[in-house]
């Protein structure tokens, strides 16, 4: 059986939001996705954070850091959620998704919510979050903090 997330393209249009010698983060599609939600995945294939480099395990959490920074300066997110179950696609990756403000659901009934968001959106938000994380100066976040 094949991995899915193995080899993985490039995003059509956008590119990656970030890609590092670790991880490569893009939008969600918007079928299903809201503009800013971003998954992010491992290069390597593992599936549980336990199986994590220590390069990776400290790497992601700088990545997050940022990543955090970026959808919260760029999109209205009052809070960015974190949801990782690899119970689909047992190759590691993580989701954000940026909870605007406004938006009527909180927490668990925010992500069990349908979402979907306009492509054009989307595409605005995904350069907007890398154009952030490029503005932030020179962190290599592959070579972790040495
Ligand atoms: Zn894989």
């Amino acid at each position: 059986m094949t991995c899915p997330y193995c080899d993985l393209a490039e995003p059509d249009q956008v590119g990656w939001v970030h890609a590092d010698e670790h991880w490569l983060v893009n939008q969600g599609p918007a079928a299903t996705t809201m503009a800013g939600g971003l998954r992010v995945t491992s290069r390597r294939h593992f599936t549980d954070f336990a199986e994590m480099t220590s390069a990776e395990a400290a790497t992601f959490g700088i990545l997050l850091h940022r990543l955090d920074a970026a959808l919260r300066a760029v999109t209205d997110a009052e809070r960015v959620h974190l949801v990782s179950t690899r119970d689909r696609v047992p190759h590691f990756h993580a989701w954000l998704y940026p909870r605007p403000a406004a938006h009527p659901l909180r927490g668990t009934a925010f992500l069990d919510a349908p979402q979907s968001g306009d492509p054009a959106a989307a595409l605005r938000t995904a350069r907007a979050v890398r154009d952030r994380l490029g503005a932030e100066g020179v962190v290599d976040i592959g070579r972790g903090a040495g």
